[in-house]
């Protein structure tokens, strides 16, 4: 199978590959799938751009199945300079010889406010959209400009598919999005929830309605995204019908380093009487909060080893994460009436046995409840872990934003044919 995907990759057959890229501000993050199953072929990540210690690193399939990794450092001026030499690094290894083996390139957007609401073939005008949008994602919207920029202009004649985070989102009602605040700021000022994640949640619901072996239209699901960053959206008939993240992704679950869901009114008590300043709360609160803001680290891992040591900041951060999961498993379940399924996905939510423990104990009443056996054991693609006759199932679905960017943009080009 390996060897045969190997030799497809190499083949040079036009329009056989799509390429993803997810461009931040100082790094280019890339891969490439083929076209016809799905499998990653290239993976690369160029960091450190504007730097004098600029890396890439990429990974290539190999005839086994494994993957080499390269890891090459140079200086690299811009994001453009950076795109060409991860292009001709492809060329090299003979991924992707010639540009006709690229059908597509789909782009991770972050913000596609209420524009957007599907993937987008990207043209001038799809652009400027995407530009007038920054207000709402200042930290995210411009580097994702940059990687479309240095694609377009690296790979002119082929198509590009802005896949949006927010356009899973774009199904929720206006009791679920908007915000109890006078209406001119959302008329006027764009002020409401959009959600984010949503390329990951979108996966997992396709994926979990593939193992469940029913139709994505009859599930009603909470799907939990726990991750560096988190967010849990409520799935009815297949559909975001509500989910943690706002206007941006601060608001919601404890995650690393952001706050998740505060009191409002703190932001101006730290600005009044600390006399912080507007950015410096932005900032404590994105990058200095979460997990890390109560206990210093913002790894789960080595918080759950701090923990089983007894370090009382880090049981306190653990338990707060899943506290607040836990507060969200209850709401959405109201809000949906029904539960055919809670699944669990992300850095953590894949990986963390004692988190998936700790969110669904004492959920009984729901028909949540985790064999901790299964739980223990979880491998592959999905597994599900309740107990024995629970009426909830509980899964544990691997996400691939990627793929999926690589998937939607895909379907977009072939729908316009
Ligand atoms: P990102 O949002 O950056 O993509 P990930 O989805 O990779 O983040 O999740 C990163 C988080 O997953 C980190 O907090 C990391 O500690 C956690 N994680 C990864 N593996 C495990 C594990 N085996 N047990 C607990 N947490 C884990």
């Amino acid at each position: 199978m390996a060897e045969s995907q190997f030799a497809r990759a190499l083949s040079g057959e036009k329009g056989s590959k799509v390429g993803v890229i997810n461009c931040g501000s100082s790094s280019i993050k890339y891969e490439v799938f083929d076209r016809k199953e799905g499998v990653k072929l290239a993976t690369g990540l160029v960091e450190r751009i504007g730097s004098a210690e600029g890396r890439m690193r990429q990974s290539r399939l190999q005839p086994d199945g494994t993957f080499a990794e390269q890891v090459f450092t140079r200086p690299f001026a811009n994001h453009y300079e950076a795109f060409r030499f991860m292009v001709d690094m492809n060329r090299e290894n003979r991924f992707i010889k010639d540009d006709a083996e690229l059908f597509c390139v789909g782009h991770r957007v972050v913000h596609g406010g209420e524009l957007f609401r599907q993937p987008t073939v990207i043209d001038d005008e799809v652009m400027a959209a995407i530009r007038s949008l920054i207000p709402l994602a200042p930290l995210h919207n411009p580097s994702n400009l940059l990687g479309i920029e240095a694609a377009r202009l690296r790979f002119s004649g082929i198509p590009q598919v802005a896949v949006f985070d927010t356009a899973f989102h774009h199904t929720l009602s206006p009791a679920a999005y908007r915000y109890a605040v006078p209406r001119e700021l959302y008329e006027q000022h764009q002020v409401r929830r959009y959600g984010f994640h949503g390329t990951s949640h979108a996966h997992v619901v396709r994926e979990a309605a593939r193992y469940l072996g029913q139709p994505l239209e009859k599930l009603t699901m909470i799907t939990l995204h726990l991750g560096s960053g988190a967010s849990v959206a409520a799935i009815q008939e297949g559909k975001s019908i509500d989910t943690s993240m706002g206007m941006t992704p601060l608001e919601g679950l404890v995650m690393g380093t952001r706050s998740g869901d505060l009191d409002p009114a703190i932001p101006f008590y730290l600005i009044r009487e600390l006399e912080l300043s507007p950015e410096k709360v932005e900032s404590l609160l994105n990058k200095d909060s979460g997990l890390k803001g109560i206990c210093g680290v913002n790894d789960m891992r080595e918080i759950q080893q701090r923990a089983g040591q007894g370090d009382e900041s880090a049981v306190l951060a653990f338990d707060m994460f899943c506290y607040r999961v836990k507060k969200y498993i209850g709401a959405y379940y109201a809000v949906l009436g029904r539960l055919d399924a809670i699944v669990f996905t992300g850095g953590i939510g894949e990986n963390s046995g004692p988190v998936r423990s700790a969110v669904c104990t004492g959920l009984r009443h729901l028909g949540i409840a985790v064999d901790e056996r299964k739980n223990g054991t979880v491998a592959g693609k999905a597994a599900e872990i309740q107990e024995e006759g629970a009426p909830v199932r509980v899964l544990v679905v691997r996400t691939n934003e990627e793929l999926e960017i690589a998937l939607q943009a895909e379907a977009v080009i072939e729908k316009r044919r």
